[in-house]
């Protein structure tokens, strides 16, 4: 994995772990030669990866719609900003040019955007890993939420047991490397049998 896109908050989070993760996750990054796509912003813990990154010398990619841009939350020192007209299309540009996706600590458009791979990858539209740096447990209470639709039957276990994730960087990385996606044809086929029963 060359090039790794962060979800994370355009927030910084209350108390001081969640800046510290995000440091740590863009000193490895540049440790280890990894580019970084992100939502290009100026703000946030998305913007402590990126001037920590940026700070070393590494390659850092933004994909921000217009409308933002004329906002002015964009990052004015990015190795590279790609200009979109929509949030849709932002998405799947990310997904084009990033070899794997890493969830941090953030609010709805975090969510937003890990939901789209996780339903990327439940549907084979693409292959790229998406590992959760769950910093503080922060993400614990979705998982208790993925088991409750898991429970319900909204959730397949296989997906759910899929999951990628760690509160450590090293492990997680490896994780996603060994990302193995779920058949799709077994559970489809499932989902079938299911509703054409009662
Ligand atoms: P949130 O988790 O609601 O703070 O939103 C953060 C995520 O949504 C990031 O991963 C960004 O890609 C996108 N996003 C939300 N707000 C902004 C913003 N002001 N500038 C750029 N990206 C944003």
């Amino acid at each position: 994995m060359t090039r790794i896109c962060v979800f994370c908050g355009s927030s910084m989070g209350y108390g001081g772990e969640y800046r510290k993760a995000a440091k740590q996750l863009g000193a490895f990054f540049t440790a280890n030669k990894i580019e970084l796509v992100y939502g290009g912003a100026d703000v946030g813990l998305m913007k402590v990866i990126a001037d920590t990154m940026l700070a070393n010398g590494s390659h850092v990619t933004g994909v921000m719609p217009g409308h933002l841009v004329d906002r002015g939350v964009v990052h004015h020192n990015l190795s590279e900003l790609i200009t979109v007209e929509t949030m849709a299309e932002r998405k799947q540009i990310m997904v084009e040019i990033s070899d794997g996706f890493i969830a941090m600590p953030g609010g709805f458009g975090t969510l937003d955007e890990l939901s789209e791979i996780l339903t990327y990858n439940q549907l084979r539209i693409s292959d790229k890993p998406l590992g959760f740096l769950n910093v503080n447990h922060y993400f614990n209470h979705l998982f208790r939420f993925f088991e409750h639709a898991a429970g319900a039957g909204f959730v397949r276990k296989e997906h759910l047991e899929n999951l990628m994730v760690s509160d450590n960087i090293d492990e997680l990385i490896a994780k996603m490397k060994n990302y193995n996606p779920v058949e799709i044809g077994k559970w489809i086929k499932d989902i079938k049998v299911e509703s054409n029963h009662g």
